[in-house]
């Protein structure tokens, strides 16, 4: 059968989009290379309470795990601060497990999933490109290319869709540790984990997932972590996958074909979580390739749609990640002890218990504009660090 649409790579954002699709009435194929969906596992699997919302999804006991009410926030210094709700903010998911209930809710609306079957080729015959795939060729009227970070595809048929920031991660799962239960924690520094932090996130009694990303050696730099943490060795084999920090590529459209989700760079900078995010432009995506079936509506609207809802989030918090990536230990311990010693601490979690876990934007304006806040920013980072930000917050609404 040709389906209508085929979309590459079965994990949220190439589910969530073949729902949408199906969901319209027209034939998607969803092509997995892995054998089994959620497989293997490299997520540290947090999902805001409002992100699952917004997917349209309900929290189910056979993929949440725990719930997170807040978090403490290391600096280099060893010092930390501690921001906690009343309510939980976000959920611990076990990835596999959501990926497979992502895949029922999609085959159920009538997507056909293809495990073991690599896409090897996008061909492109003028602005339409076909599908290579092991035993033939496949010419469906719109193909959604899903297949995560550092997507290949594109590049291989000359179009260089530029991901940036592309990190190396690593979790392990760790049992008998010490950890409060509800509560995260990051870690910062430079050589901890440069360019990005450590995370501890607990999954359980005594269980925690732990990880990190970062620019140099990340296994190393994991396992020197886990010694100073816990004491301990990681106990289980530790799954790498690649984080993406650089925030959107250029272009998301290629003649008949849509880039979304860890494919298009739509990950948040600040977290490197892309499971809400990407989720939702991929639904954006399906809805577009479904009116484009439908009505003959042009393509090339999903480039334009998903900017202007998003693209001005990803732009603070990408501007956000380079401020964090250029200060250095000294000066990020600095800012937090003076956030101690001034008193902001009552501030950051009010910006907390309103802030939006996935749509920081809101939350990084309201603390720049914060005169208590911004003062000691710019006293401990110095105006110049602060610059871009600065001038996106003031400049309105940039687009990404
Ligand atoms: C260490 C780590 C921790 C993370 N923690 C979080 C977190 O806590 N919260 C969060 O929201 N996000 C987190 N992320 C990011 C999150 O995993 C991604 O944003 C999310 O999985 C992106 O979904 P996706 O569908 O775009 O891509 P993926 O989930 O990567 O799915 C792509 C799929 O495409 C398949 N594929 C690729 N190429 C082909 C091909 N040619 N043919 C057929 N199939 C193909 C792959 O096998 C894969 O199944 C983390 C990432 C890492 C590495």
């Amino acid at each position: 059968m040709r389906p209508e649409v085929a979309v590459v790579g079965a994990g949220p954002a190439g589910l969530l989009a073949a729902k949408r699709v199906a969901e319209r009435g027209f034939s998607v194929q969803v092509y997995e290379e892995h054998s089994a969906v959620g497989e293997p596992c490299h997520c540290a699997g947090l999902i805001s309470v409002e992100g699952l919302r917004r997917l349209g999804l309900e929290p189910r006991e056979d993929f949440i795990q725990g719930e997170v009410y807040g978090g403490r926030v290391y600096a280099p210094s060893g010092e930390h601060m501690e921001l906690r709700d009343s309510r939980p903010r976000a959920y611990v998911v076990d990835r596999s497990s959501f990926d497979r209930h992502l895949a029922e809710r999609a085959a159920d609306a009538g997507a056909e999933l293809i495990l073991s079957k690599r896409v090897e080729a996008l061909d492109f015959n003028g602005g339409t490109a076909a599908l290579r795939v092991r035993g033939g060729v496949l010419e469906p009227s719109v193909v959604i290319d899903a297949e995560g970070p550092g997507a290949r595809l594109l590049g291989q048929a000359g179009h260089d869709a530029g991901q940036r920031g592309l990190l190396n991660g690593f979790n392990a799962e760790l049992d008998g540790v010490e950890v409060e239960q509800g509560m995260v924690e990051l870690w910062f520094g430079d050589s901890l984990a440069g360019g990005f932090f450590a995370w501890v996130i607990p999954t359980g009694d005594g269980e925690a997932r732990c990880g990190l990303a970062s620019r140099g050696d990340g296994l190393a730099c994991l396992k020197g972590f886990l010694r100073n943490r816990f004491g301990v060795e990681p106990q289980a084999r530790v799954r790498a996958g690649r984080v993406c920090t650089g925030g959107p590529v250029q272009r998301t459209v290629y003649g008949n074909v849509l880039l979304v989700g860890d494919a298009a760079g739509q990950v948040k900078p600040t977290t490197g979580g892309g499971v809400v995010l990407g989720g939702l432009c991929a639904g954006i995506a399906g809805d577009v390739a479904s009116e484009h079936l439908g009505d003959g509506r042009d393509l090339g609207r999903y480039e334009g749609l998903w900017r202007r809802r998003y693209g001005h989030e990803f732009s603070l918090m990408l501007a956000l990640r380079g401020l964090m990536n250029g200060l250095g230990d000294e000066r990020l311990s600095r800012a937090l002890q003076a956030f101690k010693e001034e008193g902001l601490q009552a501030r950051a979690q009010m910006l907390l218990e309103r802030g939006d876990v996935d749509m920081q934007a809101g939350v990084i304006r309201e603390a720049l504009t914060d005169p208590a806040m911004l003062a000691t920013m710019v006293r401990s980072l110095g105006r110049v660090a602060l610059g871009e930000l600065l001038s996106l917050v003031q400049g309105g609404r940039p687009r990404g």
